[in-house]
Order: C-alpha cells, then structure tokens, then sequence
C-alpha cells in the first residue's frame, strides 16, 4: 500500500467499507476527515456551480423508474464488455485487462473484444481461456414495491432527474435561456471489476450542472471571466496547446463558448480546492470515443498515483435528453422563445364549414373542426385532409372547408434548448487533492509528513494544544477550544505526547493553524499561533485570535501580518 494510502487509512480519512466482514471492492467509508474534506469540497463546488452561476439546485431521487432509463438509452446501452475466466470464474472489464495486459486501446464492443482475445490468444492472469465476451449493464437494478413490484434501477448518474424535471424547471425560470441546473448526490455503477482502489467505486459522489442554452447561441455571457486564462489542452488529435480560453474557442479547438467557459471556471474552481496545475490538464475526447450525441467533450484530467484519470467531464450533449424525453414521455419539454420583435408571417389556414361537417359528421364534427383549424397546409389545391380524431383516421373532403391566406404577427418560436454539461467525480477529485497535497520535508532536522490542504478546505482548521498536559493549560485551551468552535472554527483540542508530537500529528491531517497555550499566556492573555507549512510563529491576544484566525483561514494572508513572528 502506498504510504499515503497507509496514512489516510491510519488518521480517518478514507476506510475500506465492511471491513469486518472482509471488504468489498467497489465502496469506501470516509472517516471523519474525509467526510470533512468532501463537504467542503461540496460546498466549494456549490459556490462556484449554484450561488455564482445562473443556476438553481435541486434534489431528486437515487432510484428511478424502468421508463426513464429507456428514454435515457442506459438501459441498452450503459453497458460495458466483461469477459469471464473458464478456468478460476474470474470476470474482467475487457477493455481495461487489454490494456493491462497488451497496452492497447480496446473499443467497447463484443466482436473488436473477441477479435483481440483471439489474434493476441490472451489469457486469464491463471492461464485460464475466457469465455465469449458479453455485454454487461452497469445499472443496479431493483424492484419498488411488494409482490411483483415495479422494475427500478439505482440512478447510475445524478442528471437524469434533472432532465425529467425540465419541465417545471423551465416554468421556474419562464423559459428564459440559458440557465443552469445542478443536483449533488450519491451515484451507482456496478463496475466490473474494480481494482483501482478509491477511483472506481461502485457508490460514488457527483456533482453535476446541467446548463440550458438556446441551440442558435452557445455562448455565455460571463464568458469574459475566464477568456484569457491560459489552458493546457489536449486536443482529440492528441496535440497539446497552452493557449487562452479565447484562442481556443477562435481556432475551433474548443466547440464554443459555452465548454470554454467551464472549462475556465473548472480549473478555477479544481485550483480554489487544491489541484496542483501541474498535475492538471484537459483532454479533449477522440471522434471514436464520444458518445453519438455529444458534439464536443472535454475530461479534466489530475495525474495521480494513477496515472492521469478523468475528474470531471464537460460536454455539448445537443438536445439529445430532452428530445429522448419528449418522445417517450409524449410531454412537451421545448420553451417559448420571443422574437425581440413580433413577425408577420402568411399562412395558409383551414376553415371548416360546420354547416357541412355537422350533418355528416354528427358528434365528431367539433373535433374534427378543431383539427383542420390546428392545421396548416402548404397549397390551396389540396382535395382532402386526413385527420385522426381519437384515434380514428377520417378522410375529410374538400367540400367541408376553405383554404383562406391571413397574415399573422408571430411573437416567437418554440425550441428544444441544448444542454452543456459539466459532470464532476467528487470522490476522485478528493483523492487527487489529498495526493496533491501529500509532502515531505525537513523540520529541526528530522522528516516530517505534511498534508498542505488548502486552508479553507482542511477538515480541521484549527487545534489548541497545552504546552503541559496539566490543570491550568487544560483548563485555558478547553476554554479557547470551545470559543474557536462557536465562531464557527472546526477546531480540535489536543493534550496528548510532547507538544513536538502534537505539531506533527496535526501537520499529517493538514490542519493550517495550532493554537499553543503557554506559560505566558497566564501573564499577558496571549497566545501563539503556528502556520503549518511554513512553521513560524506569532503571538497574538486571545480577544484577536479567532478574527484573525477567521480572517487567515479564508485567504492566503502571511501569518506575519497579524502578529511579529519569533520562531522562524
Ligand atoms: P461520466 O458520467 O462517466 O462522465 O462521469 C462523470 C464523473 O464521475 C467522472 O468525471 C468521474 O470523475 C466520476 N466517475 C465516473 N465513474 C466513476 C466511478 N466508477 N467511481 C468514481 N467516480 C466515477
């Protein structure tokens, strides 16, 4: 095991779930300080994504009905290829042991699988021969209710009861484009065979924006933001450009404006949490990669002990949800989009002559009125219309109505906006920013392991450490403990070991701040704080340590400018 790995195991971070019945590959427990780190990590993201965008949040549910997964094409096709031991019964995500195995990019269908097993005769880790290939759907599937029950799936991705909800979405934002829609929540795969680790979980965290714009115009109007930041792209020819947002979007690189843009506002967002740009890029996805419907793919991608893998993904999905929707659920879910101002338009009209219909046509002929006056026609030399009146198909002559040509003013049109969505792993991104922050270096001469989390993202912020492990000093930071944590400061107390030990254990969990109650203190009310990264300290008085305290954790401010340093 790696020994950070070994560290976020040992100080709570990260657990294996049911360990004591063995484990499960698939599912991790956070502990208290991965719990605490996701959360923020969560709230960071809703800052960026909801409060600071033109989006709302909603909350729908982790189980979904058979009907929406067909309208989605997942339950078809979220399938991946697995391939089956003879010999050991061991069951492998063909694509992934093929590129173990042989170093090679398989595709994801059973014959190029096949082809490969064969022309290369690979074999199981045992030797063993595998069976044929098959399809394997990665929906968790159940059943709601007793007896035979309704088939359900566990949602397999958050956005779906985002799409299935557009209707009252729009309404709430009275069809004026863009917005967005977000939902944070739990997500289910059941993955073949998951042996990266905490990568690839069967029970994961996502955090995704769904943004509505109108198809004619990709564009973003806080696109000005991010314009010139400067990327590292890797475009889907595989060649590599550090270039501005801007530039991208100008020589086709990035589709439009609205990807570039969250492009820009994710990295932004991946840097606020603690990704290190080096370890960071974007990879644009292949032509033969790309799901059918999406015009334009990015992955923002974090090198880790991994390798580089996909944290986020941001992609031009077109119309192709609601349109899936609106033809499965026969809901209407286009918007009315206004005309800056009303156009005349002719149109060639029907007029039904109810004298004629009536008598012919008895109780049907309102219905059937309705119908033709509903209808446009193209020419006026047309015989006769045909027209279904629950569900009956009726040849309508020309005898019973008139084509007449009126001139309209219309005031919009009805269109089926596109979706861009960004689509971010938390629990990935977690990790990398725990890996990213994982260092070593030398303190009085000794290793020491630290953890340099960005401070606003540490599960503990602060700790309050006696300098003895006795009455007053215990006494005193308890009180300042207690002080810190109703400001609002995730703050911890801690008397156990030398005070040595102490700083080091809380530099290992990334805590930016130990707070030291010392023999001065009973003098002059005063207090040191220590900067984790840096090891230097100050003094300050008990009345201004949690503003400053306040004031350090949410920026990068030097500790030097609330109080002289005199430990450097
Ligand atoms: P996708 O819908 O496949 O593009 O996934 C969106 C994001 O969810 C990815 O960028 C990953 O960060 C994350 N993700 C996807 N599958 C898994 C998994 N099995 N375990 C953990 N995170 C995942």
């Amino acid at each position: 095991m790696s020994e950070i790995m070994e560290m976020l195991i040992r100080r709570g971070f990260l657990w294996q779930s049911f360990e004591i019945y063995g484990g499960m590959a698939g599912f991790i427990d956070y502990g208290p300080l991965g719990n605490g780190l996701r959360r923020r990590l969560e709230n960071l993201w809703r800052e960026f994504f909801v409060v600071n965008e033109r989006a709302v949040e909603i909350d729908t549910p982790t189980v979904g009905i058979e009907e929406v997964f067909i309208a989605s094409g997942h339950a078809t096709s979220f399938t991946d290829v697995a391939i089956e031991c003879k010999k050991c019964g061991r069951v492998f995500r063909a694509d992934h042991y093929i590129k173990e195995k042989l170093g090679i990019e398989a595709d994801e269908t059973v014959e190029a699988v096949k082809e490969i097993l064969e022309s290369f005769d690979l074999k199981c880790e045992c030797d063993g021969e595998f069976g044929e290939p098959t399809p394997f759907n990665l929906m968790f599937e159940t059943k709601i209710g007793p007896g035979k029950g309704k088939k359900g799936y566990l949602r397999p991705e958050t956005a779906q009861g985002i799409f299935i909800a557009f209707k009252r979405l729009a309404d709430y934002f009275r069809d004026k484009l863009p917005f967005g829609v977000a939902q944070i929540g739990r997500a289910y795969r059941n993955e073949i065979s998951p042996r990266q680790g905490v990568i690839r979980l069967r029970e994961f965290n996502q955090a995704e924006l769904e943004f509505f714009v109108h198809p004619g115009e990709k564009k973003h109007p806080d696109f000005h933001i991010y314009a010139d930041d400067e990327v590292k792209l890797l475009d889907k020819f595989g060649n590599e450009h550090v270039i501005t947002l801007k530039e991208a979007v100008e020589k086709g690189i990035i589709a439009n404006e609205v990807i570039a843009y969250f492009i820009g506002k994710t990295r932004r967002f991946l840097l606020q949490a603690g990704i290190d740009d080096e370890r960071l890029r974007f990879r644009q996805h292949r032509d033969d990669e790309r799901a059918h419907y999406a015009s334009d793919c990015w992955d923002a991608e974090a090198l880790t002990s991994y390798g580089w893998i996909e944290i986020v993904g941001i992609a031009d999905r077109g119309d192709y949800d609601l349109s899936r929707h609106m033809k499965y659920s026969g809901e209407d879910l286009s918007v009315f989009v206004p005309f800056k101002e009303p156009v005349k338009v002719k149109r060639r009209k029907i007029v039904p002559n109810m004298g004629k219909l009536g008598p012919t046509f008895r109780q049907k002929a309102k219905k059937i009125a309705e119908v033709l006056e509903s209808m446009e026609i193209a020419d006026d030399s047309i015989e006769a219309i045909e027209v279904e009146v629950d569900g009956e198909k009726i040849s309508v002559s020309r005898e019973f109505f008139e084509v007449k040509e009126v001139e309209e003013l219309i005031h919009g049109e009805k269109v089926t906006p596109h979706v861009i969505e960004p689509s971010f792993g938390l629990d990935r991104i977690t990790f990398a920013i725990l890996e990213h922050a994982f260092d070593k270096d030398i303190v009085d001469g000794e290793e020491r392991r630290v953890l340099r989390l960005k401070r606003w993202m540490a599960p503990v912020q602060v700790a309050v450490l006696p300098l003895l492990s006795k009455g007053a000093f215990i006494e005193k930071s308890i009180e300042i403990t207690f002080m810190l944590k109703k400001e609002g400061i995730f703050t911890e107390y801690d008397d156990s070991g030398s005070i040595g030990r102490r700083y080091r254990r809380f530099d290992e969990i990334g805590t930016p701040f130990c707070v030291t109650v010392d023999h001065q203190t009973f003098e002059d009310e005063t207090v040191t704080i220590r900067d984790r990264d840096t090891t230097r300290q100050i003094r300050v008085h008990i009345g201004g340590l949690a503003p400053a305290l306040r004031e350090l954790l949410s920026t990068d401010k030097d500790i030097s400018e609330f109080g002289e340093v005199f430990k450097e």
